[in-house]
């Protein structure tokens, strides 16, 4: 019986989220006594895997594989769980994950925890801690099934580096005629950090006033090495693109650091980001709801506070 671990990529390269599975596979698998295997799919660099406590890794290379098809991909990963005799498949929960899961539980017959933030309080019974309500609240879910299929909420187990090496396997998985995917439309390569993979977000809401000034929220994402985001009504008015927008009805974001410019803080939005770790509000108006949920804040007026703190930033 092992552990194995699906470790996403794109374009070839691991996203962060694979070594975070990893690491939290390595630690699974050290509790039940077994091994970890991941398996990657048209990844270069499987070497890397190692560092972060990976005992095999079973390489994928198939061009029908190049675009994502959640079938396809389950396909393969049940019959490296079978090959491999797993005992648990770790996954993301991110939305790829999320789409491959529920087949690859159907097809393995496993209980599937999504959003899972620990390791088991305890392996018999199998009991995996969650979020619940948008980060609200926690529960603890058993899996009773053989097979326990875990996604992993993403930055909520860090990454564990281990100096271990892991052997290397290619993996030819039987696919369906129908498995590769006609893409239509793909997100335009802006060649800055994505909000899915930002350990720090700087967002901007109506506050601001208007596109011209975002300038200044541009210019603080850089300095931190951070993503743009916004609130709903800011993308709505299109003062910037809709893939910016967080909450809600947006994209959810899991930093570690959230910086929220002149957004109010309405419950549609904090619904979207209550999974980053450190929340900073800068706002005028100290009675704005976003206080309450924030770790850090300012009151003042962004166009004061955002250039001081940019021309601080620039001093280290
Ligand atoms: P506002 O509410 O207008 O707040 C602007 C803030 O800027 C205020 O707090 C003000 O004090 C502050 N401010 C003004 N001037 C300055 C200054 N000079 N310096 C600093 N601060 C300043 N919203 C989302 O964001 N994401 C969602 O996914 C989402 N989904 C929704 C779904 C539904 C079904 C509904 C009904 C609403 C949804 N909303 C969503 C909208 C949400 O309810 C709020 O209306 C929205 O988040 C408000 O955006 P805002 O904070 O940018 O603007």
């Amino acid at each position: 019986m092992s552990v194995l671990v699906y470790t996403e990529s794109e374009n070839g390269r691991f996203k962060k989220t694979a070594f975070e599975v990893a690491s939290y596979a390595r630690e699974l698998a050290n509790q039940l006594g077994t091994s970890v295997t991941a398996v990657s799919i048209n990844a270069e660099n499987t070497a890397e895997l190692a560092s972060y406590g990976v005992d095999k890794v079973l390489a994928v290379k198939n061009d029908q594989l190049n675009e994502f098809n959640a079938k396809a991909y389950a396909n393969a990963l049940k019959q490296a769980a079978q090959q491999e005799n797993a005992g648990a498949v770790v996954l993301s929960s991110s939305a790829d994950s999320k789409y491959i899961a529920p087949i690859l539980s159907v097809y393995l017959n496993a209980g599937y925890a999504s959003n899972v933030v620990a390791l088991p309080e305890s392996t018999a019974p199998f009991q995996v801690k969650r979020t619940a309500f948008t980060n609200k609240a926690f529960n603890v879910t058993e899996i009773t099934t053989d097979i326990k299929l875990i996604g992993l909420s993403k930055n909520s187990f860090g990454l564990r580096e281990n100096s271990a090496s892991a052997t290397e396997e290619a993996f030819t998985p039987q696919l369906d005629a129908g498995s590769s995917t006609k893409v239509s439309a793909v997100d335009k390569a802006s060649g800055k950090v994505t909000i899915a993979d930002a350990e720090i977000v700087v967002s901007g809401g109506r506050g601001l006033k208007g596109p011209e000034n975002w300038g200044m929220i541009e210019d603080l994402a850089e300095t931190l090495g951070a993503a743009t985001a916004c609130s709903k009504p800011v993308s709505d008015l299109g003062w910037r693109p809709h893939s910016e927008h967080v909450g809600q009805t947006g994209k959810p974001v899991a930093s570690n650091l959230y910086i929220a410019v002149g957004i109010s803080g309405a419950i549609q939005h904090l619904a979207g980001i209550n999974a980053s770790k450190v929340k900073v509000v800068i706002n005028s108006d100290p009675e704005a709801p976003f206080f309450k949920a924030a770790d850090y804040g300012v009151v003042g007026d962004a166009f004061e506070v955002v250039p001081k703190l940019i021309e601080k930033l620039k001093e280290f």
